[in-house]
């Protein structure tokens, strides 16, 4: 049953069945790949992605659904743990630098100026 409010439903009979997706309340038909990742190492969700191929009308109308939501503290590049530096002067962060241990990715929020 797929409830009209939600933004995905994904139902899954058993192993072999073809999952019924629905997409803002109407169902997707003649898909061809459906992927849902949801992942969190804190108490907030950390990373979404969904996406949806399928086929419209014909062969030709080939579509693809694609959401996704990162948070800041996962490496845009790996999907890794990013980890943070803060420099705090007047009890204001004055900087902050962000990096992954895993891919090497930086990025560096200077708000000083704020
Ligand atoms: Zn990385």
């Amino acid at each position: 049953m797929a409830d009209n409010k939600s933004l995905i439903v994904i139902e899954l009979e058993n192993e072999d069945s073809i999952p019924r997706v629905f997409y803002e309340g109407e169902e997707i038909n003649r898909k061809v790949r459906i992927l849902f990742e949801w992942e969190t190492k804190t108490d907030k969700p950390g990373k979404m992605n969904l996406e949806v191929k399928h086929y419209g009308e014909s062969i030709s109308d080939f579509k693809t659904i694609k959401l996704s939501k990162n948070d800041d503290s996962i490496c845009p590049e790996c999907g890794f743990d990013l980890d943070t530096k803060t420099w705090i002067a007047d009890k204001k962060v004055v900087f902050e630098e962000h990096k992954c241990k895993n891919c090497g990715y930086k990025r560096h929020n200077d708000v000083s100026e704020r």
